[in-house]
């Protein structure tokens, strides 16, 4: 037997949360389908036991100061803290101060959005060809080439400039050059949504895989199996917020299949944009060693280390919160080679390139260290990936995906905001009110 509601909201991450708030606010009874045993999906804040703090495996900055956030925390604005401090670049195996954010915007500033898209690479090519280069010109190329794979998770040859311009163009617009944390962890927000939720209207199943979705116009009926259970559900249209690397995947557990199938604009869209891979490992140890190091005044007020090429090329620290935690970050081709990799195979991984780094012994570091968390977000099937991307031509892309199929199928998620913020919390809560306000003119063009 199946159950019947207005609509269906599939994946209760940021973006079918914010959704399914919208949606209910204005009266419509809503079923939230969340393959985890947990709501947030990529945002899942741990707690240390030792320190006590929280401990993100997933989105971690709020990048500058997004509407979509700020009204969330509007009664509560001192959860929110400015993540300030000094950038430190290693290189040659020595640590000095360095305007790395700063030397790369401006290299970025160079890319123009009414030229012909162009992979990222070669705009690159042409800015600092590698023959004949200056060495300040081939650091400042290796910089913007660590830049764009570390903070978008893409490959520089795939990535397209449109598309990065649309991001940097987004970003500048909300002090994007600033980056702010949540005291308690991003589950803050999560657990804002929650309290928001209207109990009577919305229905939240997790643990609830959906495998398929039957439609016709003004008429879903989706498929799901919770613990060996086979359910169904009625809606008249359907929320998608899958994550990227889901809907890309031809099979698999948390694979949706379309009967009749997406349409080939759609799949045509889908094809434009990637998904960018990372894994990351906190690292808790018993003090803030690197305060004490000698030769490296200063470095207690590090908030960013930065060493293109290595295998964690991004490492940072809770500066200005104290505690004693570093957090590793391995990109695009590093978070390939980790795949598949236990916590502990990574933690040892990081552990080798922070040795080398902060010129610690690894046994010393190994004696310091608490507790390391990782999670691999490439190899859970309901992800598959970190965030998305785009490639050349991906603008268009983009608007195609955000558009409803035969006003019953609605896209949302990271990956299908079009204010410029793919890859973000912010991205996927704009595109989750976005659907939702669509759904909502077609119900209202319906009833009138
Ligand atoms: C390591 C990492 C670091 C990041 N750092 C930052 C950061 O610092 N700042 C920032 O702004 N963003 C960051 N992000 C990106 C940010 O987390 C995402 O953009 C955002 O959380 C995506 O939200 P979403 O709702 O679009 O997707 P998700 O949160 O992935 O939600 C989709 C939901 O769909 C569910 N699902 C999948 N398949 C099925 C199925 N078959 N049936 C039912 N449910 C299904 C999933 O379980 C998931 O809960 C980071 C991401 C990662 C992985």
């Amino acid at each position: 037997m199946s159950r019947s509601f207005d609509i269906a909201v599939i994946g209760a991450g940021a973006a079918g949360l914010a959704a399914c708030q919208e949606l209910t606010e204005a009266g419509l009874s809503v079923i939230l389908l969340e393959a985890r045993n947990r709501v947030g999906g990529r945002i899942f804040t741990e707690q240390d036991h030792t320190t006590g703090l929280p401990i993100e495996m997933g989105a971690e900055f709020i990048h500058g100061r997004p509407r979509e956030i700020r009204e969330l925390f509007r009664e509560k604005p001192d959860s929110i803290y400015e993540a300030v401090g000094d950038t430190w670049c290693a290189q040659d195996g020595r640590l000095s101060r360095c305007r790395f954010f700063e030397d790369v915007q401006r290299l970025l500033q160079n890319m123009e959005s009414n030229g012909a898209d162009e992979p990222f690479l070669e705009f690159l090519d042409r800015q600092f060809p590698e023959n004949g280069a200056s060495p300040q010109q081939l650091e400042l190329r290796r910089r913007a080439l660590a830049y764009v794979s570390g903070f978008h998770a893409a490959d520089p040859a795939k990535v397209g400039v449109q598309w990065l311009v649309k991001e940097q163009r987004a970003e500048d617009a909300m002090e994007g050059d600033r980056t702010f944390r949540l005291r308690g962890g991003y589950r803050e927000l999560i657990e804002i949504f929650a309290q928001r939720l209207d109990r009577a209207r919305a229905v939240v199943a997790t643990d609830t895989v959906v495998s398929s979705v039957r439609w016709k116009a003004g008429e879903v009926q989706i498929a799901a199996f919770r613990l060996g259970e086979s359910l169904l559900f009625d809606a008249r249209a359907v929320v998608i917020t899958l994550p990227l690397g889901v809907l890309q995947s031809p099979d698999g557990i948390g694979t949706v299949r379309f009967a009749p199938e997406l349409p080939d604009e759609k799949k045509w869209a889908f094809g434009k944009l990637e998904m960018g891979m990372a894994r990351r490992i906190t690292l808790v140890f018993a003090q803030r060693f690197w305060e004490g190091l000698p030769g490296t005044a200063g470095l207690g007020k590090m908030r960013f280390l930065l060493s293109p090429g290595a295998l964690f090329p991004t490492w940072w620290t809770l500066h200005p919160q104290p505690g004693p935690i570093l957090t590793g970050w391995a990109p695009w081709q590093s978070a390939q080679e980790l795949a598949g990799h236990s916590s502990s195979e990574v933690a040892q991984r990081a552990v080798e390139t922070l040795s080398r780094l902060l010129q610690v012994s690894e046994e010393k570091l190994a004696a310091n260290l608490r507790q390391a968390y990782s999670y691999d977000w490439q190899s859970d099937p309901f992800s598959r990936g970190a965030y998305s991307y785009g490639a050349v031509d991906a603008r268009p892309a983009i608007e195609e995906l955000a558009r409803p199929v035969e006003s019953t199928l609605f896209f949302a998620g990271e990956a299908v905001d079009t204010s410029g913020n793919n890859g973000t919390v912010q991205g996927a809560i704009a595109s989750g009110q976005s659907a939702a306000q669509q759904v909502l003119a077609v119900l209202q063009g319906a009833a009138r």
